[in-house]
């Protein structure tokens, strides 16, 4: 007999399946976002993951956000004007 609860194998007797809730979705650290993107398996993060892991800040560098309050900025480039020359 069929019904909706479960499957039915080859000889008609149902089979329902067990159903566990998924694991808990734990918040992965920097140190297990940073090694995802260097590992044998399942590597990668998504948008979403890369950006909460680094920033760029206005010197151009891209930190982590744990460290990027330590990180020291390039420093810009200064154009120096050459006033030595002669006009013509
Ligand atoms: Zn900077």
């Amino acid at each position: 007999m069929s019904n909706n609860s479960g499957l039915d194998d080859r000889l008609g007797n149902v089979v329902v399946l067990p159903v566990f809730n998924p694991p808990p979705a734990a918040a992965l650290s920097t140190s297990e976002l940073v090694n995802r993107l260097d590992t044998w398996i399942r590597p990668g993060l998504t948008g979403e993951q890369f950006r909460a892991l680094f920033a760029q800040c206005e010197c151009g560098m891209v930190v982590s956000r744990r460290m990027f309050p330590m990180h020291e900025c390039i420093p810009k480039k200064v154009e120096i004007l050459d006033l030595t020359l002669d006009e013509v």
